[in-house]
């Protein structure tokens, strides 16, 4: 069966991830897409949970196997992307997939799936906010943290593309909009 599919993209340091374990513990038909990456593995992360963590020579290759239904280089030599195959092993068990990706990622797959797919943008309550999240994160150095900030003033232009935005400035709130809008999709 062809289950739907949930996506959640946001500017690094959002909180997406944090809403994304949420609802998947509120609904056991959720199953979360794990994306293939080539960037390090930080500490607390697991291979084939977090991600699949590959090399940039695999991914590449995978790329010209055309194994991806999306992907993205998403800072210089980190490529991100969705397998097809991932899609396939959470719809033969008969969940929906629910994903936690950039919002190029977002947007592309929304537009590849219509209405099977619901997209929400999750709205930092600022630019300042969301850098001290990202200095609160032991792996972030400087650099990545101004590229990771840079990215998101991009990123937060294309919040009205999506099909809802749920702002995160208290978690609580963003928690129970968030298991509103997907029960509603789901039911
Ligand atoms: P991080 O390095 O912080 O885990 O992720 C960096 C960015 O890549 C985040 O915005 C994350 O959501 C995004 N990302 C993760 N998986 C995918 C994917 O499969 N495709 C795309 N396009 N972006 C992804």
């Amino acid at each position: 069966m062809q289950g739907k599919l949930i996506i959640f993209s946001a500017p690094s340091g959002a909180g997406k991830t944090t809403i994304v374990h949420h609802l998947l513990n509120v609904f056991p038909a959720l199953e979360f897409s794990v994306s293939a990456c080539s960037r390090p593995m930080r500490k607390g992360e697991t291979n084939g949970v977090d991600y699949y963590f590959i090399s940039v020579e695999e991914f590449k290759q995978k790329i010209s196997d055309e194994e991806f239904v999306e992907w993205e280089e998403v800072y210089k030599d980190n490529f991100y992307g969705t397998l097809k195959a991932e899609i396939e092993r959470i719809w033969k068990k008969g969940h929906h997939i629910i994903f936690d990706m950039d919002v190029v990622g977002g947007l592309n797959l929304k537009k590849q799936f219509g209405e099977q797919a619901l997209s929400i943008f999750v709205m930092p309550p600022s630019i300042k906010h969301l850098e001290s999240r990202l200095q609160m994160r032991e792996t972030e150095t400087p650099e990545s943290i101004a590229r990771r900030i840079g990215k998101a003033e991009v990123e937060l232009q294309t919040a009205k593309q999506f099909d809802t935005i749920i702002l995160n400035d208290k978690l609580e709130k963003a928690f129970a909009e968030a298991e509103k809008v997907v029960r509603e999709f789901i039911k």
